[in-house]
């Protein structure tokens, strides 16, 4: 297992001025010797100055989607290489916005992480179940249909640099957390998952739990044994708290 990773999805959030102060805040409160990777996903438009800004920090840069094209007449779109070019490292893809708010299918996020992982970026993928899934009793057909549309797509090889985040969408952005042991439960399953591909990609891979994480409840989270760090919203834009969640993950892995 690498280190513990706490990724910050900063949203439609954000200002030129903004963002710096929030970053040089993330980057003087992370402890000198860190065994957890910190990242921040700030909109498109906002990249190439973090990339300066967070030189020498060790916060990574990552993109909150990006295209499945290389190039050519997609109007609005951002590629992988580009991605690539201004200095991010990862790139979610398949968060549930996109996924509910702008079409985005399990056949579209397959294509994105493809197109990502063959640039050089990490994916960090994300699967969860809505809470009329959950209330059927179909969490597991659900993660199960988004993780293996994407290790179909791919090979499970692939995944030997991404991520996961489970994100039940019932969680997102609704103060309402999942307790660790149904995140753990459903954690494990996805484990069991791509073990069933790749036993030694399977122990290496880093799963992520999304979903209203604060800096009161990551430390309980980041203790299950199949968590390895958060994808982190709404608490990501104040950076007393962030901290509180990158500090509850440090050397949780
Ligand atoms: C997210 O957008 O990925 C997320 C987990 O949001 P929040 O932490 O605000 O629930």
């Amino acid at each position: 297992m690498g280190r513990a990773l706490v990724a910050g999805n900063w949203k439609l959030n954000g200002s030129r001025t903004g963002n710096v102060a929030l970053v040089r805040s993330i980057a003087a409160g992370l402890a000198r010797d860190r065994t957890v990777e910190v990242v921040v996903c700030p909109p498109f438009v906002y990249l190439p100055d973090l990339a300066v800004t967070l030189d020498g920090t060790g916060i990574a840069l990552g993109a909150q989607s990006v295209s499945a094209e290389a190039s050519g007449a997609f109007t609005g779109e951002v590629s992988a290489g580009m991605l690539r070019d201004v200095g991010c490292r990862y790139a979610i893809v398949g968060h549930s916005e996109r996924r509910a708010l702008y079409g985005e299918t399990d056949a579209l996020v397959a294509r994105k992480f493809a197109a990502a992982q063959s640039a050089g970026l990490q994916p960090i993928l994300c699967v969860g179940e809505t809470l009329a899934e959950r209330n059927q009793g179909a969490t597991e057909q659900v993660v199960r249909r988004q993780v293996e549309a994407v290790m179909n797509h791919v090979s499970v090889d692939d995944f030997a640099t991404a991520v996961i985040a489970y994100e039940p969408v019932w969680a997102i952005g609704t103060g309402q957390t999942a307790t660790p042991e149904q995140a753990q439960d459903v954690h494990a399953f996805i484990r069991g998952l791509v073990a069933a591909r790749s036993g030694r990609i399977a122990a290496e891979l880093r799963i992520l739990y999304g979903g209203s994480v604060k800096g009161s409840n990551a430390r309980a989270l980041f203790r299950m044994p199949d968590i390895d760090g958060g994808l982190v919203g709404g608490a990501s834009l104040d950076a007393a708290d962030f901290l509180l969640i990158c500090s509850a993950a440090s050397g949780s892995c």
